[in-house]
């Protein structure tokens, strides 16, 4: 018998909006990545920033292991830290920035002077001109560069708002050009590695411009992997904002990281800038992830608050593929509720997502599939609206048809039946798509039809009278035709 997926009786519906959960000490154990699997997470995102390979070793192998003994396909994205900069180690640990204080950014690892401050990026001092702003610990604290030393050994700062700050707390320089390349030495060894654990996803972060991810694309294209990752551009600082379609057309999905971006970019203009994003992901038609504090207050409390709630239902109407969860999952104290919070939320606020115009869609004409593809897609989302269907299933070798589908946001789930596990892992980032590991793929609509009417009936989705509308390939004579199929069942 085909294992089938466990999860649509657990999550109680199929999936439409996708959440990602990032791994950390709090669900690093195999019970409770069973429980956020079973919970609903469809991806789990390592972050390179944190943890070493053995660890991340040992939980690509539990995440897999869940997958396969609950028989349903779960996505590992790789995210690359980019060029982050962090502070150095400040002596005592942390130091108090009061406002007007000066303090030097200076080369080198120590100092024994408490004013003076060093980080991981040494060409900072080079990189910054006078009047830039330096921004410390999540962009609590400001400062901003009144002078240079003529030996550039150093850059003088004035605190212009105050607060602490510790060791190893970010570091930002909103509209300073870096001199670093956007794929650093750390992410090459990262990608090296994530190769070889044959990740579906990589992230870059901080990426500044189009290129950046046909640097990364070239990288992977020299390790030659069987299998490709899709590549997601992380959108957190503000070249990227001014270079996106170009990085649209580059990227195969894209990740609103709205910690960095409230950094490098006004806080207040977060929401604003998360909607441009989200829309024109959805006119490139190309998945997109919202990141970051979208549940924060649970990582210490059993609910979230009614602007958390808010906000990931707004996300979900504004038409993201997926929600992220960070400190939540990694590090909170309450990582499953998390999880099926999120699902909740989703539930609720997936009825007021507004199917895509299909006028409208036209209008980015490389990101289309191919012409037959998109006629019988568009068939079989219009057929599947009007007849008021249950279900519409897909048979896809690659994927594509599935993604296809799941651009319209139509309002029937969508089940895709594949034999490939890399394909069916890539799908687990598709809106509104179920994927579905089985031979059958290769066989007659028949053979297809059968299966999905079984599994539709065990996970009681189907019944007597419900309508399935099948998007496959046949073979009549001698040529592979697309198909359509409306099928009621008897
Ligand atoms: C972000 O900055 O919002 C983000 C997702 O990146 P990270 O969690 O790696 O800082």
């Amino acid at each position: 018998m085909t294992p089938v997926s466990q999860r649509p009786t657990s999550r109680n519906r199929l999936v439409k909006t996708r959440i990602i959960a990032t791994v950390g000490p709090a669900c690093e154990s195999i019970d409770v990545l069973r429980q956020l699997v079973a919970s609903g997470v469809d991806i789990f995102r390592l972050n390179f920033a944190h943890g070493q390979y053995e660890w991340l070793e040992e939980r690509v192998r539990l995440i897999r292991q869940v997958a396969s003994e609950l028989g349903c396909p779960v996505g590992i994205l790789g995210d690359l830290s980019g060029p982050k900069i962090r502070l150095g180690e400040i002596s005592g640990g942390d130091v108090q920035c009061t406002e007007g204080a000066a303090f030097r950014f200076i080369r080198g690892t120590e100092s024994n002077d408490p004013t003076d401050l060093t980080c991981t990026y040494e060409p900072l001092i080079d990189d910054v001109r006078i009047g830039d702003r330096i921004l410390l610990a999540d962009g609590t604290v400001a400062m901003v560069v009144f002078e240079k030393s003529p030996d550039a050994a150093w850059v003088r700062c004035t605190v212009t708002q105050a607060g602490k700050v510790r060791s190893r707390q970010g570091v930002n320089l909103p509209g300073v050009a870096l001199s670093t390349p956007s794929v650093t030495t750390k992410d090459r060894q990262d990608l090296a590695w994530a190769l070889q654990q044959k990740l579906d996803f990589i992230g870059l972060s901080f990426v500044r411009q189009a290129d950046d991810i046909l640097m990364l694309h070239q990288l992977i294209d020299a390790h030659s992997p069987a299998v490709r990752p899709l590549v997601v551009a992380k959108i957190e600082k503000t070249e990227a904002i001014a270079d996106l379609d170009n990085i649209l057309h580059a990227a195969d999905a894209v990740m609103v990281a709205r910690g960095d971006l409230g950094v490098e970019a006004e806080i207040s203009r977060v929401p604003i800038l998360q909607k441009q994003i989200i829309r024109r992901c959805n006119e490139f038609r190309i998945p997109v992830i919202t990141a970051t504090q979208m549940l924060d207050s649970m990582q210490n409390n059993d609910l979230p608050t009614r602007a958390e709630v808010t906000d990931v239902a707004n996300a979900v109407i504004d038409g993201t593929d997926a929600v992220m969860l960070s400190g939540e999952t990694a590090i909170g104290q309450n990582p499953v509720q998390c999880v099926r919070m999120m699902d909740r939320i989703a539930a609720e606020a997936e009825p007021l997502v507004q199917p895509h115009d299909l006028q409208e869609l036209k209008a980015e004409e490389s990101r289309r599939a191919r012409p037959i593809t998109e006629a019988v897609t568009r068939g079989a989302i219009a057929a599947a609206d009007y007849l008021d269907a249950d279900l519409i299933v897909v048979a896809t070798v690659t994927g594509r048809t599935a993604l296809a589908l799941s651009r319209h946001r139509g309002r029937v789930p969508i089940l895709a039946i594949t034999d490939r596990d890399e394909v069916a892992r890539r799908m687990c980032l598709y809106w509104g798509v179920t994927p579905i590991l089985s031979k059958l793929v290769r066989q007659s609509a028949d053979a297809l039809l059968q299966f999905v009417v079984q599994w539709g009936a065990q996970h009681d989705m189907l019944r007597s009278g419900s309508k399935v509308v099948v998007v496959g390939h046949t073979n009549w004579l001698g040529e592979t035709h697309d198909l359509v199929m409306v099928h009621v069942l008897p």
